[in-house]
């Protein structure tokens, strides 16, 4: 997706994917501005250490508590974003304040949902299989917990299920505590993948507006993309990138 954007942008950049184990992330990330890195993305377990790591954050990966993206400016100084809030707020395309929005998880995707959503004006409730870490991210980002997920108006998945292309749609349901139930009039699963999930075919089922993980994906990476070049993304060519290159669910 970013490779696709440099190339019709006419930049000579690569965007590479770099394995890197916790204990020398600090490292590795504070030698990449003299290496030539311009930026950046940070996934699952270093979020947290690169809003730590960074010489100055925004508002919003701050709040969050992690960093997906960082931005080497000159001087050798870090900044730290997290794309991952606006890109869902860019996905859903509509406004949000004065809605009543679901958010299903309580990991780093979730925190990064009920900020946004918080933030976009929704009453937000949070839901999780542990219901411990739903109060806790309730109670630090300004939110409700919910037992059940109940009745709203959007309901974002930012759990893991969907991933597993062995679970069935039923147990997935069950298992999310929306067996059952009906659809929103607006449901965002943020898990990505080519095939369609089951949080997907039940709402597309029930007729509601649905956002795929995939453009969530093409929305937060479109946010890191300007922060690194200073241009505007090509969306299109992001998301005909990214839809071809998605991952099947994993068996
Ligand atoms: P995470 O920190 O590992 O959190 C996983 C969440 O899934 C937890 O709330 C966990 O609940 C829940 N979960 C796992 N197995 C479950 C099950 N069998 N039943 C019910 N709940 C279950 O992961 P994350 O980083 O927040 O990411 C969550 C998902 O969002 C991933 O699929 C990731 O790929 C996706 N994501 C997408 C984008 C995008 O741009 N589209 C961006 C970020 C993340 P417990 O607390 O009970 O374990």
């Amino acid at each position: 997706m970013h490779n696709a954007a440099f190339e019709a942008l006419g930049l000579e950049w690569r965007y590479l994917a770099l394995g890197v184990p916790p204990e020398r992330f600090e490292e590795t990330v504070k030698a990449l501005p003299a290496s030539g890195y311009r930026g950046v993305n940070v996934t699952v377990p270093h979020k947290l250490a690169a809003l730590r790591l960074a010489d100055r954050s925004s508002a919003a990966a701050a709040a969050i508590g992690a960093a997906n993206t960082l931005t080497f400016a000159g001087g050798g100084e870090i900044a730290a974003e997290n794309t991952d809030a606006p890109g869902l707020i860019a996905a859903i395309g509509a406004p949000s304040a004065g809605l009543r929005a679901v958010v299903l998880g309580a990991g780093g995707a979730a925190r990064a949902a009920a900020w946004a959503l918080r933030e976009a004006g929704a009453a937000v409730s949070v839901w999780n299989r542990t219901r411990e870490r739903a109060v806790r991210l309730a109670s630090e980002l300004g939110v409700r917990q919910v037992d059940r997920p109940g009745a709203a108006h959007l309901l974002v998945n930012a759990t893991t299920i969907g991933l597993d292309a062995d679970v069935e749609e039923r147990a997935a349901l069950d298992s999310l505590g929306l067996a059952g139930a009906d659809p929103p009039a607006t449901v965002v699963d943020l898990v990505y993948a080519r095939a369609t999930t089951p949080v997907c075919a039940w709402a597309e089922r029930g007729g509601a507006r649905v956002i795929d993980g995939l453009e969530v994906l093409v929305r937060q990476g479109a946010l890191s993309f300007e922060l690194w070049t200073g241009q505007s993304a090509p969306l299109e060519i992001m998301r005909a990138a990214a839809r071809g290159a998605a991952p099947d669910r994993v068996r």
